[in-house]
């Protein structure tokens, strides 16, 4: 592939986990990629190294879900270094657990903030610089469709959000071709789930979670023209486990 061939990607949440394996996925499907990260400059600079060992671009850009104004320079920066944008994925998320009877105020409005508004905001703030025809990705969570434990009313409630909106949005961006579409990925192994993974194997049909790249190929496969009939979309990704 050419460089006039390669396209643009922007990950918000892109540097580790997830969204890291998603970001390598995207440059090797040929996207020069921008990703935002809020506490991991090591995670960060670490990805875009790496990256660069393989011949790609990436380009970090520290800035928090939480701040309108950092997503909006987020994209503005993208689209200064690598020009318009083909496909966002909006990855960046949070999980706290607690039952109904401890949900501080304070940890609610965080994860609608970080889980719902940013989400939001990403999108709207990546929209007048979408290529027609382009990609909206985000990642949801099989906790939209069941919850499996308490504790996790909040983060449920967050990402049904998601899955609903991806509808209204397809809806608005179906004129100009874009296409905006849900991952819901089950039990991954990630730094969310540290300590934890033995027992949500167990719980797995398939008796072990998932890998950030298994996910990362659905997010390849929604960037792709393969999948340029589906749009509103959520694609459950949790091995059987909401069976
Ligand atoms: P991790 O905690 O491993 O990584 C989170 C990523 O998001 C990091 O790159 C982090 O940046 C970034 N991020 C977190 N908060 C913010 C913020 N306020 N602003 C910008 N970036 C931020 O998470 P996972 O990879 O496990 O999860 C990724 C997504 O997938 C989340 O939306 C999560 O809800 C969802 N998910 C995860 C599942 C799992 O089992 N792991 C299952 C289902 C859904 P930094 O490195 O700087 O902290």
């Amino acid at each position: 592939m050419t460089i006039n061939q390669r396209k643009t990607a922007l990950v918000f949440g892109g540097s580790r986990g997830i969204g890291g394996a998603a970001v390598e996925q995207l440059v090797k499907d040929g996207f020069d990629t921008a990703f935002t990260y809020v506490s991991r400059p090591d995670s960060a600079n670490a990805l875009v190294a790496n990256i660069g060992s393989i011949g790609g671009r990436a380009i970090a850009i520290q800035a928090d879900s939480g701040d309108p104004e950092a997503i909006r320079a987020a994209v503005a920066k993208t689209v200064d270094l690598l020009g318009p944008i083909d496909a966002v994925v909006v990855n960046a998320g949070i999980l706290r657990i607690n039952t109904v009877e401890s949900v501080s105020l304070e940890e609610l409005d965080m994860m609608l903030n970080i889980n719902v508004r940013g989400v939001y905001l990403s999108i709207q703030a990546a929209v007048p610089y979408l290529k027609d025809g382009g990609r909206v990705i985000t990642i949801g969570s099989n906790v939209a469709i069941s919850t499996g434990s308490p504790g996790a009313s909040v983060y449920q409630l967050t990402k049904a959000a998601v899955a609903a909106m991806v509808k209204g949005l397809a809806l608005d961006l179906a004129p100009r071709r874009i296409t905006v579409n849900n991952i819901q990925p089950g039990p991954t192994e990630t730094d969310m789930n540290a300590g934890a993974i033995e027992m949500l194997s167990a719980r797995s049909p398939l008796k072990r979670v998932a890998a950030p790249e298994e996910i990362a190929g659905v997010v390849s496969y929604l960037a792709s023209q393969a999948s340029s009939y589906m749009t509103g979309s959520s694609l459950t990704i949790d091995g059987g486990l909401t069976l």
